[in-house]
């Protein structure tokens, strides 16, 4: 009686699993062939003490309750779901915009910022370092480090920092360190192996927060969890708005992609939604000047995940270009290149020009300015053809007022 029980719950399990597709991160951290953690001798102490600890400790009740009270009082969550009717009308189907960018520093990225510094006081830890190129990042890290008395290096690109000076003046203001990265290209990959070196280095009292669901395991999982507050927001706020909680499309733009994974989370194993993501084209797929990870690459290894890179036919990364600076990363998180692989995911190519065409747009036809890695978003509906029926519901993940200077120069206002 007992091994026939026993006998029958296996069967179940492989059942279920083999006549769903699985999204869920694996125990060794792959979705499908992508994942994983290849990171450096030297670097396994750190990334094995997160992983062995972040699930027991992000399900506490105490965790949850100041995640969720910070995200409430101090980022401002709930973010509106906002019915945009003059879009809709342009596209000629409902379209909501899920307001992201009016997250305290006006972006996603400290939903996850706020969970990776709780999580880091709970392993003891006394410091904070981030990597950081256009600098987005970097702000929303000092500013959880300011909220929790944490000291805080950002290490920056000596070609970003002067790139990006108003986001380095910011992260100053809030008290954090801004160390260049004088190597290489002196750009983001670089200030990633000078955070790496100063991680390897100081391993029991710092915590390395990544901006995006990339790297070694477990960052991307628990980047998603942290930013898949966005999709159970959606659900009950789409619900309250149409009587249905699934929209027919969930739309997001991909960097590494952090809020597309959080837009899509609670949606991945519900098939009637179409899950649908904006990569950056740059001048154009085959232009060489583009960030076009899914059309244009294969598999690699980045930034200690295996994952979709752009990369030389000997291995070498190739250097990304976009306009937007959120969206110039030659690799992609390992959830998306699966949701790629196994064709649950459509993903659209975006150039430069069609993601300020449509930054403008947005601008003129709702009032407001939208982040251009957000435009690549709103630009996708183009190519969408969604039905007059039919709902869809756009991550805005981040307000345009960074890019103020690039609108400006490039429609000449
Ligand atoms: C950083 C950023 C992105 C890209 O990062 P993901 O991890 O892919 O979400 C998109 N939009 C905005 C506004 C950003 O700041």
């Amino acid at each position: 009686m007992q091994s026939n029980n026993k006998c029958h719950k296996i069967v179940f399990v492989e059942y279920k699993l083999s006549s769903m597709k699985n999204f869920e991160v694996s125990d060794k951290g792959y979705y499908g062939k992508f994942g994983g953690a290849y990171v450096p001798e030297m670097l396994y102490p750190n990334v094995e003490e997160l992983r062995e600890n972040y699930l027991h400790i992000i399900t506490t009740s105490d965790f949850k309750e100041e995640f969720n009270s910070l995200l409430k009082d101090y980022v401002g969550r709930p973010t509106p779901l906002y019915f945009a009717k003059r879009l809709s009308s342009h596209f000629q189907t409902n379209i909501y915009l899920k307001r992201e960018d009016l997250c305290h520093t006006g972006a996603h990225k400290v939903n996850n910022t706020i969970g990776q510094i709780l999580l880091a006081k709970r392993l003891g830890k006394k410091k904070i370092i981030a990597e950081t190129g256009a600098g987005q990042h970097g702000v929303a890290t000092a500013t959880v480090c300011a909220l929790m008395g944490m000291d805080c290096t950002i290490f920056m690109g000596e070609i970003d920092i002067h790139r990006q000076a108003p986001n380095v003046q910011r992260m100053k203001m809030l008290g954090a360190t801004v160390t260049p990265a004088m190597s290489g290209s002196r750009t983001l990959k670089d200030a990633t192996n000078e955070a790496i070196r100063y991680w390897i280095n100081n391993p029991s009292d710092t915590h390395y927060i990544i901006g995006s669901a990339i790297g070694p395991h477990p960052y991307p999982d628990m980047v998603t969890r942290f930013q898949s507050v966005i999709s159970e927001e959606i659900k009950w706020q789409l619900k309250e708005k149409t009587g249905s909680e699934n929209p027919d499309y969930v739309m997001a733009c991909i960097g590494g992609g952090s809020n597309a994974a959080g837009t899509f989370y609670h949606y991945l194993d519900q098939e009637s939604v179409k899950i649908i993501g904006a990569e950056a084209a740059g001048k154009g797929v085959d232009s060489g000047f583009s960030a076009a990870t899914l059309k244009l690459g294969s598999i690699g290894v980045i930034h200690s995940c295996k994952t979709l890179l752009m990369q030389t036919a000997d291995g070498q990364i190739t250097e990304p270009h976009s306009i937007s600076a959120g969206l110039d990363y030659p690799g992609i998180g390992p959830l998306h290149a699966h949701l790629y692989d196994t064709k649950r995911g459509t993903f659209y190519s975006i150039t430069d020009d069609e993601a300020m065409q449509a930054g403008l747009m947005l601008s003129r036809v709702e009032g407001i300015i939208p982040a251009i890695e957000t435009s690549h978003a709103i630009a996708a509906l183009e190519y969408l053809h969604a039905k007059p029926h039919e709902t869809v519901v756009i991550s805005l993940s981040g307000r345009g007022d960074k890019d103020l200077a690039t609108y400006q120069s490039y429609f000449n206002l």
